[in-house]
């Protein structure tokens, strides 16, 4: 038996003894794993495979008590902790090098109520399981558009999905949160309880301690809504997405509309317009259809679907946990001509077949909530646009990492110096960090003063207790 060395709050490490390690092993009712334990090489890995770090301790919570347990050892220890829910955070925010690993991903309790029309889902759910329980009564709430997103990270940060036009972000249907904060103390936000939290946990990120469950309102969302991609050559790319700027602008709520420069399978380059309707089935067919009539599409496949199945429309290859990735994400008010010719350029010479840009259009009531009623506080009309290189071969990474840094230099002279929270990557500026939680930074450094002072959960998005 041995001693565990943790990275700390205070910058440093400390050695925990056997002892402490085992009473924490006592306490918990999932496994703690440490390097040389089975099971401790899958429980690191995320879902971005070039991320490659080691936590020192490895806490698989099963539940609350599990995870009141593990904070109170992390406290007492001041180590650094990570929060984990789905893995899926492109930056790598769901593991840490060295500090404790907090895992809610067996943690998968969901509760559906059809006639109040809420739900209730743990910290360890993924959209795709929220998805199915929900959809079993015809309902839904706006979630990921990737079905094994964790639900977590995802609503900490805004939640950008197929129904943010008509009921809003992700944010905007959440009614509470339960809670462990730094101090190992368990407590619940909403509008009744600790309301400054609950505003900071809309849009705050995984600053401010480990959430343990949500609880949605739900809306119907069948029994079908419409739902699919129209595919163009890719040397049609320019007038597709010009067409597309114009058509978003006449959206009504109900519709949503993303676009993809991608490749095929066959290696063919494509641009896809990615549709969806959230109300009749003849309503919406009139409304997208300008968007299958633009040009010669060579593929359409738009049609009645379930919202569930909706949201797994993207998956492939965005779902796979372990390909290497390098993402970078930039907010666009307007869509320019010079950055529609940038993204063009840069899509015909992805340096790898799996690798995207998707622009994703935030409107309708995602955009009429004033900035500062939740912590989420770019509130405009806008793109949320990316540019995301998948490869296989670890050994390519500085090629594609290089490649993608020139080419999203020359596409962040067009963009707004922000970003979604969520969608940050690991080396953006302090600054675009900071530009990015919008008019409400100063009120959330406030908060992560009075929930988190000590910077115990700072592998995020981080907001500072120490800024000036
Ligand atoms: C393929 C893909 C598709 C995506 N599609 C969408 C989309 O459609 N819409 C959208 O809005 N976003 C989308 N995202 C971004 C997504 O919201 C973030 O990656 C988010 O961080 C994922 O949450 P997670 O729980 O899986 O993250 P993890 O990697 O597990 O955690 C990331 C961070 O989230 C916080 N966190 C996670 N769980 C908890 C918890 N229980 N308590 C407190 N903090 C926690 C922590 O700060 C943690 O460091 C997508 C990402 C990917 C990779």
């Amino acid at each position: 038996m041995t001693s565990v060395t943790a990275a700390t709050v205070a910058g440093g490490t400390a050695t925990i003894d056997e002892p402490a390690v085992a009473d924490l092993r006592g306490k918990l009712q999932g496994p703690l794993l440490r390097a040389d334990d089975d099971g401790y090489e899958a429980a690191r890995r995320v879902w971005n495979g070039n991320i490659d770090r080691h936590p020192a301790l490895i806490a698989r919570c099963t539940g609350v008590a599990d995870l009141m347990a593990a904070v109170r050892f992390a406290r007492d220890n001041s180590l650094v902790v990570v929060i984990r829910g789905g893995a899926h955070n492109a930056a790598g925010n769901g593991t840490i090098q060295g500090g404790m690993l907090i895992d809610l991903s067996l943690m998968k309790g969901i509760q559906v109520d059809p006639v109040q029309r809420i739900a209730r889902a743990q910290g360890g759910v993924a959209w795709k399981e929220f998805d199915r329980e929900a959809q079993a009564f015809d309902l839904g709430t706006t979630g990921g558009t990737v079905s094994n997103t964790g639900l977590a990270g995802l609503t900490l940060g805004g939640g950008v999905g197929w129904l943010m036009g008509k009921h809003g972000l992700t944010v905007d249907n959440l009614l509470s949160v339960d809670l462990v904060t730094a101090g190992g103390e368990f407590l619940k936000a909403s509008e009744e309880h600790n309301p400054d939290l609950f505003w900071g946990l809309r849009g705050g990120g995984g600053n401010f301690g480990v959430a343990t469950s949500f609880e949605y309102r739900l809306h119907p969302v069948g029994p079908a809504v419409l739902g699919g991609m129209v595919l163009h050559p890719m040397a049609a790319a320019r007038d597709v997405l010009r067409f597309y700027r114009e058509f978003c602008g006449k959206l009504p709520d109900e519709a949503e509309a993303l676009v993809a420069l991608i490749t095929a399978p066959d290696g063919t380059p494509l641009i896809a317009l990615i549709l969806g309707y959230n109300g009749p089935i003849d309503e919406g067919e009139r409304v997208l259809a300008p968007a299958r009539q633009c040009g010669s599409p060579v593929h359409d496949a738009v049609g009645p679907l379930l919202h569930a199945v909706r949201n797994t429309l993207l998956d492939e290859p965005n779902a796979i946990h372990g390909i290497q990735r390098y993402w970078k994400s930039g907010f666009s008010r307007d869509l320019s001509d010079g950055l529609i010719d940038t993204m063009v350029e840069t899509a015909q010479s992805f340096t790898s077949p799996p690798s995207a840009i998707l622009a994703v259009y935030i409107h309708g009531a995602a955009t009429r909530i004033a900035p500062t009623v939740t912590a989420f506080g770019l509130r405009d009309v806008q793109w949320d646009v990316n540019l995301i290189s998948q490869w296989t071969a670890p050994d390519e990474s500085p090629l594609h990492i290089d490649w993608t840094r020139r080419q999203w230099g020359k596409m962040e002279k067009d963009l707004s110096g922000t970003a979604y929270l969520n969608h940050l990557a690991g080396d953006d500026r302090p600054e675009k960090v900071r530009a990015s939680y919008g008019p409400n930074y100063d009120g959330l450094l406030e908060l992560k003063r009075k929930y988190d002072p000590t910077n115990m959960f700072r592998i995020n998005a981080n907001i500072s207790p120490a800024a000036p």
